[in-house]
């Protein structure tokens, strides 16, 4: 997997204190996307084991409490990044307790194939859906347009 940036501090993406993690790699190609640079799976740089530790180790900082991890892009959920995030959120939930973890994806829920679940079975919440143009509003919290769905799974 690559990755295109990680904020070890955010307050932006999702609510809290996080660290937020861009991937690399995007199938749904979202007319009006706000984040095009995405879009190709080797744009960015490799996510390496040091940077997977790094998020650890920053989720653990007791200096600057984080309330968990947002894992965005690009999609996280790309059948080509599942392996990662699947290692990922399994050491944040093992090694990080008490962090939440929201995932956003252009896919929707209801069409994930099975490793693509193991991921949503261990993250707490899911923001799903391509972006609409035309259903954009920026009063949503959390979403860009109204078709997408927060889905609070735990
Ligand atoms: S799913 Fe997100 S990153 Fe992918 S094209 Fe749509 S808006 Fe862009």
């Amino acid at each position: 997997m690559n990755y295109h940036q990680y904020y070890p501090v955010d307050v932006v993406n999702g609510p809290g204190t996080r660290c937020t993690l861009f991937v690399a790699g995007c199938v749904h190609e979202c007319p009006g996307c706000y984040n095009k640079s995405t879009w190709r799976l080797n744009s960015g740089v490799p996510f390496t084991d040091d940077m997977e530790n790094r998020i650890i180790s920053d989720l653990n900082d007791t200096r600057v409490r984080r309330q968990g991890l947002s894992l965005s892009g690009g999609d996280p959920l790309h059948p080509q990044n599942v392996p990662t995030i699947l290692r990922l959120v399994r050491r944040v939930r093992a090694e990080c307790p008490g962090k939440d973890i929201w995932v956003w994806t252009g896919y929707k829920i209801d069409e994930l194939n099975d490793a693509q679940r193991e991921v949503v079975a261990l993250i707490n919440v899911l923001v799903d859906g391509k972006f609409v143009q035309d259903l954009k509003d920026p009063a949503l919290i959390w979403r860009g347009s109204s078709n997408q769905v927060v889905h609070r799974l735990r």
